[in-house]
């Protein structure tokens, strides 16, 4: 109770002293990510979601349509061979030439939205059960990664994942299996050359083995398949380091997605896939994840699994620091969301596609969830060096010898008085949580001694203006 009154008579001073100009130089943009378009499964074309973002005053739309959407199901041995295919509409269905050629077209067509190409990719899934017993199932379609700012048709073309196009990627991994097929069949050539049965059996093996080096040729797109059950985490890392690699950033989609958690039947097939928020913790290299859409998620909660892989970053464990996004999964308008109920805010100083990225890259962006049409806008946060005076904000790093002072001010879009309950998660726990009326400036003072690195997060809750997340601010203190 004492630490809140202390709170509330720093917040009234606030507001009786003259607002000084925020530090931060940055523009914030508003912004949508994870956007389908007919590319794949959703109802507009690009251009059409362009218009309609405009409408919505967004001025960053990151489109994701999938990558591939394929099933195949083949039968053993020549799985490869004899097989069904399902084939949906996709960036590598249409070309990603045409998809990317669209985007930049848009980009030159007007100025109000920056269009930045992304796709959202299901880089593989198992089967389990038996199509002649009728129960098939398959295993984690829907486990997702959001891999933004690849530019090249290339990129997309060697995306590692099931039933890609022909690849040289991985022959040195697939060679030993085609290889043992290839002895087969040399020791059939000798075969055929022997008298009597000896080279009718010969034959038989010859063809045999052929269709068998056929079925397991080597310039797969991937090093797994989907017979032999659940890989884990790898074939999603083997992702997100080649996309790191080319220059982009790959988010996991939606953790704790509940779409088809019990099942979902499609024709003969039954999708299943779990939360998969452990993935969060188990994985690297990633550059974040969305921590709001429209399903409930907990990874965002005081001390799950996002405050986990923060402390790890801070503790040495993890190199790289995650970030939260929203994800707006738009299809179409549905059930009360809309193409801007799921937004990241992007500080940049210049709008552009490439400060965008590096926003996104570097967390210097925070989620939203609108509501009422309304939704809270971060205008500071920042924290301060008590003796020296310097500062840093989001997805920053700020080395201190005084005492962290924690800044922030938050209000409503439209600039109404908005009910909002802030919470400060240090370190994953809430340190400090009070409530009040848009506009609404805070000021703290952490008190507590100091070592090592620590992050400071913001969570804000609307009584009917939706909910924002702030991504961490880091704090290091080297006591020597
Ligand atoms: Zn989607």
């Amino acid at each position: 109770m004492g630490k809140l009154t202390i709170v509330m008579f720093q917040i009234l001073a606030l507001f009786l002293l003259p607002r000084n100009i925020s530090a931060s130089e940055y523009i914030q943009l508003s912004g949508v990510i994870h956007v389908h378009s007919t590319f794949s499964s959703g109802r507009y074309s690009p251009e059409e979601l362009v218009a309609r973002a405009a409408v919505k005053h967004l001025e960053v739309l990151i489109l994701t349509d999938h990558d591939q959407v394929v099933m195949e199901y083949g039968l053993f041995p020549f799985r490869n061979l004899i097989k069904r295919r399902e084939e949906r509409n996709s960036v590598l269905g249409a070309g990603p030439e045409t998809y990317l050629s669209e985007i930049e077209r848009l980009n030159r067509q007007q100025q109000s939205v920056l269009v930045i190409p992304g796709v959202q990719s299901s880089p593989f899934y198992y089967w389990e059960g038996n199509p002649f017993n009728g129960k098939l199932t398959a295993h984690n379609y829907r486990k997702e990664l959001l891999l933004v700012g690849l530019t090249s048709p290339d990129d997309y073309y060697r995306l590692p994942r099931l039933h890609g196009g022909f690849s040289t990627q991985y022959w040195r991994e697939l060679l030993p299996r085609f290889f043992i097929f290839c002895s087969v069949f040399l020791l059939s050539i000798y075969l055929i050359r022997q008298p009597g049965k000896i080279r009718i059996g010969g034959i038989l093996l010859a063809v045999l083995s052929l269709a068998l080096m056929l079925n397991h040729h080597p310039f797969k797109s991937s090093q797994f398949d989907p017979y032999h059950g659940d890989q884990g985490n790898a074939p999603f890392i083997e992702v997100i380091d080649y996309v790191k690699n080319r220059g982009g950033l790959a988010f996991w989609a939606h953790p704790e997605s509940n779409y088809s958690v019990t099942g979902v039947q499609l024709g003969p097939i039954e999708m299943k896939t779990d939360h998969y928020v452990d993935a969060l913790i188990q994985t690297t290299n990633y550059t974040g994840f969305a921590a709001l859409y429209g399903d409930t998620s907990t990874a965002a909660n005081a001390g799950m699994h996002w405050d986990q892989t923060l402390s790890d970053y801070c503790n040495g464990r993890r190199s790289l620091p995650v970030w939260a996004i929203a994800g707006a999964d738009f299809h179409e308008e549905q059930k009360g969301f809309d193409l801007d109920t799921f937004q990241t805010i992007f500080l940049v100083d210049k709008k552009r596609t490439a400060n965008v990225l590096k926003a996104l890259e570097h967390g210097r962006i925070y989620a939203v969830r609108m509501s009422h049409n309304q939704r809270l806008v971060l205008d500071r946060y920042q924290i301060k060096d008590d003796r020296t005076g310097t500062s840093a904000i989001m997805g920053e790093e700020l080395s201190i010898t005084g005492k962290p002072v924690i800044e922030g001010r938050l209000s409503a879009l439209d600039g109404s008085r908005q009910e909002v309950k802030i919470t400060i998660v240090k370190d994953g726990t809430i340190s400090w949580s009070f409530e009040g009326q848009t506009p609404l400036a805070f000021n703290l003072v952490d008190n507590a001694e100091l070592s090592g690195k620590h992050y400071y997060r913001l969570d804000a809750k609307g009584k009917t203006a939706g909910h924002l997340l702030s991504n961490p601010i880091f704090v290091i203190r080297n006591t020597k």
